[in-house]
């Protein structure tokens, strides 16, 4: 789904800082957006190349009929916009920034600006980030880059000085629900509230969950009831369907979010601490069988994996490792 560059930039605080820039001129050569995976750092730097590049903009609102916006609105894509991103490999290396940059020097030829934007900034190996540095010193006029990351730790401090930082703020409720109105109209009032609160103010994870099915989902509730039981069997096999890092990331995220959620429940006893307010049987099942403190290690160990996640290893295995050590 398409989400208006209006609703992007009326969605977040950060937004707003965004625009302050653009209006009163200040533009920065350099901008690292850091938040979670589901924050909206991609949409945000996408709707914001928009405006810079759009050749006759009304206010902060682009014009959507120019050159450069016809090739956004069509192709999601312009010319002068280069994206460098993860993809399935490991890290990004010294390599992908030399591509990146290949004619970073010659000016643009449509619109006044190039945008530069690198996701999963947080991977670049330090090679790479001394790279972008030796631009981010001295970079042309009409180039505007943008860092996405997840973890401002992995990042030079040398590099994050040469860049105007900006935390992601969450998503307001009423964005949230723009998005789950027009992408799932379909849904009940009360159906629409569970998932908005389960998007923890991220509007990727809204979007991930409007779009995976119940069927999934329940897939993940019954691993989670064989965890307990100790069925190996349906556990290993829930897990078999694991094919790439997403399926492993979600996978792991949504064990976590139920182990999270059975914590809170045994504790509280409250539906409305829990994200799956609406499986408080599953919970208190959970509650009953489980002791706090297997949780809460449970929960490192899937914080171990998610890191390992990130790098060369069998998905597959990781994700099997980790159930064993329930
Ligand atoms: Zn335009």
């Amino acid at each position: 789904m398409t989400i208006s560059t209006n609703d992007v930039f009326s969605a977040t605080h950060t937004a707003q800082l965004l625009l302050n820039d653009y209006s009163s001129g200040n533009l920065s050569h350099a901008y690292m957006l850091i938040g979670n995976t589901g924050a909206g750092k991609r949409t945000l730097s996408r709707a914001f190349a928009q405006l810079i590049m759009c050749e006759a903009p009304h206010g902060t609102t682009p014009c959507g009929e120019c050159s450069s916006c016809r090739y956004f609105d069509s192709f999601g894509e312009h010319p002068n916009m280069t994206v460098v991103s993860l993809g399935n490999k490991a890290s990004i290396k010294v390599d992908d920034i030399r591509e990146m940059s290949d004619g970073i020097y010659t000016a643009p030829y449509i619109g006044t600006k190039k945008i530069y934007i690198i996701e999963n900034a947080e991977k670049m190996t330090p090679q790479a980030q001394n790279a972008l540095l030796k631009i981010l010193e001295e970079p042309p006029e009409y180039v505007v880059f943008f860092l996405l990351t997840a973890n401002r730790y992995a990042m030079l401090q040398t590099v994050m000085s040469r860049c105007r930082t900006l935390c992601m703020s969450l998503y307001s409720e009423s964005a949230l629900r723009n998005i789950a109105l027009s992408s799932a109209p379909e849904l009940s009032a009360a159906q629409t509230d569970i998932l908005i609160h389960r998007s923890q103010g991220l509007p990727g994870k809204l979007i991930s969950l409007l779009n995976s099915d119940e069927e999934e989902r329940n897939g993940i509730f019954s691993a989670v009831t064989a965890l307990l039981n100790n069925d190996i069997e349906t556990i290993f096999s829930a897990a078999e369907k694991i094919d790439s890092r997403e399926t492993a990331l979600s996978f792991v995220n949504s064990i976590n979010e139920i182990m999270r959620d059975a914590s809170v429940y045994m504790v509280c006893r409250d539906d409305k601490m829990v994200f799956n307010a609406d499986k408080t049987a599953v919970l208190e099942g959970i509650a009953e069988k489980a002791t706090l403190k297997q949780i809460v290690n449970f929960l490192s160990e899937s914080m171990q994996t998610v890191k390992m996640l990130s790098g060369n290893v069998s998905y597959q295995l990781s994700v099997k490792n980790l159930l064993m050590k329930w």
